[in-house]
């Protein structure tokens, strides 16, 4: 039986936080590392006692925060001293105006890429991470831990070590070299599953439920709500950068469909807080063709999302089986927006397009949202007219693979000024 709470008593200090609540049957319980609901399974979600009432007020706060995410404490499941505690401290990444990159896509309205390659371990997986860190300190325990597809085991990794936790994290076998190398090197425990990612995220799943796993806190499972508020930031940080304006439209990529579910999340909290206009947005997703179950989904006006086993090069995006796939369906719909995916040689050909027009190296995961955004243009479904924001969630040396075999020296030249006449280089 779930426990009763009422508003405004936590049972534990997580800022403006109150309960979790269930995002299927609204079903509260107290905050705590659950993730399902007693009643019904579904998954559960942080509830707010949001500082309404003074949006200027606020904004001004908001502004003389610090340079990372805890700016946007008063809006997130954090103790009110969070800047103080030992943190990666991510946040409030470069939000480039891509000039270059519109004029090729032929946006005209004004097109932006949030550029996320710019945090402590060069992924957005960052966010999320700070917030669970924190809960976990809440809530006691002293190993973290993920089943993750990269990217996440090496924030997880980080921050474990930044903040003083023991770390153990899980990652499909196969994995890019940077992805393990950079997991590895903060020094906790790395397992590799032989699996898919679908694989490794059950086998969490077990370990949660045995006395084995017992003390640890898994980011993306018994804390993943809180874990998920994390890319709320993300939001907020777009909007204020775009001084507290909503952008019209903001491609984002899909894995689990968490990081897309909480951007609109923290659109809407925005919204009712009065920080920005209430108007319209669009939301798009962006998948990989080769693990493209909620873009099938939302192709065959499903609301259901089918697994698939994955083959892609975007093995960040890697998940068949993604639990907030009906979530994000729910969202591209509601807000008039979509989703798409592009196979892995559109993929590369975005990542080169990215490099070649702004000079930023994107990982796979960036080649999907740049692939996506190009493909939705050219079929007249993103409004080139608009306000339009790209996610680049992932750093390209990570991914060195995907483009390796196409980016070389243009020559190799003996050290001497014949030869590089020769090669026909110069003026
Ligand atoms: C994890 C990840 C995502 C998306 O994650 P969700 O599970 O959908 O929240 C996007 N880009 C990169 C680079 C990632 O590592
Ligand atoms: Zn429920």
């Amino acid at each position: 039986m779930a426990v009763q709470v009422t508003e405004n008593t936590p049972t534990v200090a997580l800022g403006p936080a109150v309960a979790l609540s269930c995002r299927e049957c609204g079903q509260r319980n107290p905050l705590g590392p659950i993730f399902a609901c007693q009643d019904c399974f579904g998954p559960l979600e942080v509830a707010y006692d949001l500082p309404s009432g003074d949006p200027e007020g606020l904004k001004k706060q908001i502004e003389a925060g610090p340079d990372n995410i805890w700016r946007y404490a008063p809006l997130l499941p954090v103790p009110a001293d969070v800047a103080d505690k030992p943190n990666l401290n991510p946040g409030f990444t470069k939000l480039v105006q891509a000039d270059r990159l519109a004029a090729e896509l032929g946006v005209t309205g004004g097109l932006y890429v949030k550029d996320d390659s710019g945090n402590p371990t060069h992924s957005f997986k960052d966010r999320v991470v700070a917030i669970a860190v924190e809960a976990a300190r809440a809530f006691g325990f002293t190993t973290l831990s993920c089943s993750s597809t990269g990217n996440l085991a090496g924030a997880v990794g980080a921050a474990a070590r930044r903040a003083g936790f023991k770390s153990c994290v899980f990652i499909p076998h196969d994995l890019e070299a940077g992805k393990v190398v950079m997991a590895a090197v903060y020094g906790g425990d790395l397992v590799g599953i032989e699996g898919n990612y679908d694989d490794v995220n059950r086998f969490c799943s077990e370990l949660i439920g045995d006395p084995l796993g017992e003390g640890w806190g898994f980011v993306n499972v018994n804390l993943r709500p809180y874990y998920g508020e994390g890319s709320k930031t993300l939001a907020y940080e777009i909007c204020e950068q775009l001084g507290w304006r909503l952008p019209d439209q903001i491609v984002i990529p899909i894995a689990s469909g968490s990081q897309l579910t909480k951007i609109d999340k923290g659109l809407k909290e925005l919204i009712a807080l009065g920080l920005v206009e209430d108007k319209p947005y669009k939301i798009f997703g962006a998948q990989a063709e080769g693990c493209s179950p909620v873009s099938a989904a939302f192709k065959a006006g499903h609301d259901v999302v089918r697994p698939q086993k994955p083959k892609t090069i975007a093995k960040s995006l890697a998940i068949g089986n993604p639990a907030d796939g009906p979530y994000v369906l729910d969202i591209a719909r509601r807000t008039g927006g979509a989703v798409e995916d592009v196979n892995d040689e559109q993929v590369v050909d975005a990542i080169k397009l990215l490099a070649r027009t702004e000079g930023i190296f994107a990982e796979t995961a960036g080649g999907v949202t740049v692939g996506v955004t190009k493909k939705l243009i050219e079929d007249g479904v993103l409004d080139p007219s608009l306000t339009t924001v790209v996610l680049n969630t992932g750093d390209g040396l990570k991914t060195l693979d995907a483009v390796a075999p196409t980016s070389g020296p243009t020559a190799t030249i003996r050290p001497d000024l014949d030869a590089f006449r020769a090669a026909g280089l110069a003026g």
